[in-house]
């Protein structure tokens, strides 16, 4: 048998099972230190890459000619929303954005001499990366008007600009950047993706910028300034920056969604736990009627939203790019998440806004979700662009198809 929406195969539930128990093991009585920067929790990360890659438990996200598992999307996803439980999870498995939608573009359209001197390290955990795409000047949600220029010298790429949330900048060893190259081509094909290494002369981390006031952020502005790389460091052909960051976008978009149904099902475990062990007013709060609504709602959000992204998931297996699924589950499954944690936080009461669990940093994670990689609006305006199109031609939507 093999992994359906509906079905599980016994492979993927040796490897569910694999993964719960690593969770138990390794990451949950760890969380406290891995949240947290230091030498200490650093060394701590490379001990259980050790143990994942000796157990086969390596890059799940990749074929395996990439130095993956060779899963396939949907299998990935069972796997992911347990990975995606905690937020320091996915390093320990070697499949932490934006690194991991990095190698998989890389792969993709990296030439063998690329794949040789940025994906290989990449993979096998030796060096990390980030995606250099948005621009503190223009709109993100619209990346047509980027204005990052990078002009053709001799054999050089001559990059300019300014961009910010760069997430994973400061210690990684390269950049993939988004870069307009052909100014006076129609919109979606004025870019190009380009791989800058960090310590080339003219890349330069201007600013911090401290995402929900904390100081140990890691999305910078960047200033490239005169910014020279080999021509050969473009990937793909010139001017498919646009398609690229939509082979890229879309699987990534998807493994936010696996990370943010393991959030939402971990809030979800965290919420019933303490409504049935805390009382108020004569009786357990598991006894009031808001906290039950809480509880069936969020019971059935989840399963809806784990619904859509194995749908989602199965789609790219079949090679599909799968857009409307994608930009469904983007603003489905987040907001799913979102709320759930939320009602999370309110049955603990001041507890749920402390450290003494982990509920504030999900949900200052999912919360950025509804902004990173698309605004919600976007993904609805493609949501409901696809389906008017279908009524314009004179059609209907057809509910029977997926
Ligand atoms: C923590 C974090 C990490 C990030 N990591 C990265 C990264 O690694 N690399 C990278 O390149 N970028 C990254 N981003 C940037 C992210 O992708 C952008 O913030 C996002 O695309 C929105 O762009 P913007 O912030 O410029 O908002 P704007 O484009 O200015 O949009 C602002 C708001 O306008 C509204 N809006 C926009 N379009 C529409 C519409 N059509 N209809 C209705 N309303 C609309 C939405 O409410 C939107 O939130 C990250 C962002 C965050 C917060």
């Amino acid at each position: 048998m093999v992994d359906g929406v509906l079905q599980v195969s016994e492979d993927t539930k040796q490897r569910r099972a694999y993964v719960t128990q690593f969770m138990e093991e390794h990451i949950y009585p760890n969380e406290p230190l891995l949240m947290k920067h230091s030498d200490e929790s650093e060394a701590l990360v490379k001990e259980l890459q050790k143990i994942n890659k000796a157990n086969g438990y390596w890059a799940p996200h990749l074929p395996k000619e990439a130095g993956g598992m060779g899963i396939g999307f949907l299998t990935y996803a069972y796997m992911n929303e347990i990975i995606g439980r905690s937020l320091v999870a996915s390093r320990p498995f070697g499949s932490q954005a934006p690194d991991s939608g990095n190698a998989e573009i890389l792969h993709q359209f990296g030439s063998p001499e690329i794949k040789e001197r940025f994906l290989k390290p990449l993979v096998a955990g030796d060096v990390r990366s980030c995606f250099s795409m948005t621009e503190p000047a223009v709109s993100g949600a619209d990346p047509t008007g980027l204005q990052t220029t990078a002009v053709r010298e001799g054999d050089e790429w001559v990059i300019n600009g300014r961009k910010w949330f760069s997430s994973g900048a400061y210690g990684a060893a390269f950049a993939i950047v988004m870069c307009v190259t052909d100014p006076d081509a129609p919109a979606h094909s004025r870019m190009s993706q380009i791989v800058v290494p960090t310590d080339t002369p003219g890349f330069k981390i201007e600013r911090r910028v401290e995402v929900w006031g904390e100081e140990d952020s890691n999305h910078p502005v960047i200033h490239y300034d005169n910014v020279r790389v080999p021509v050969t460091n473009i990937l793909g052909p010139q001017g498919a920056g646009f398609r690229l960051s939509q082979k890229r976008l879309g699987p990534g978009r998807i493994h936010h969604c696996m990370r943010a149904l393991g959030q939402a099902s971990r809030a979800f475990d965290l919420m019933c736990q303490r409504a049935l062990t805390r009382e108020a007013f004569g009786g357990p709060l598991a006894d009031k009627q808001t906290i039950q609504n809480w509880i069936a709602d969020g019971l059935t959000n989840i399963q809806a939203a784990r619904l859509l992204t194995m749908q989602a998931a199965q789609k790219i297996d079949s090679g599909d790019e799968a857009r409307v699924e994608v930009s469904m589950i983007k603003f489905f499954v987040v907001n799913v998440a979102c709320k759930v944690i939320d009602d999370a936080i309110q049955v603990h009461g001041a507890k749920g806004v402390t450290t003494d669990t982990p509920l504030q940093a999900m949900y200052k994670s999912a919360r950025i979700l509804r902004i990173a990689d698309g605004p919600d609006e976007v993904h609805r305006m493609v949501v409901a662009r696809h389906a008017l199109r279908k009524y314009r031609q004179g059609g209907t939507w057809d509910f029977g198809e997926f």
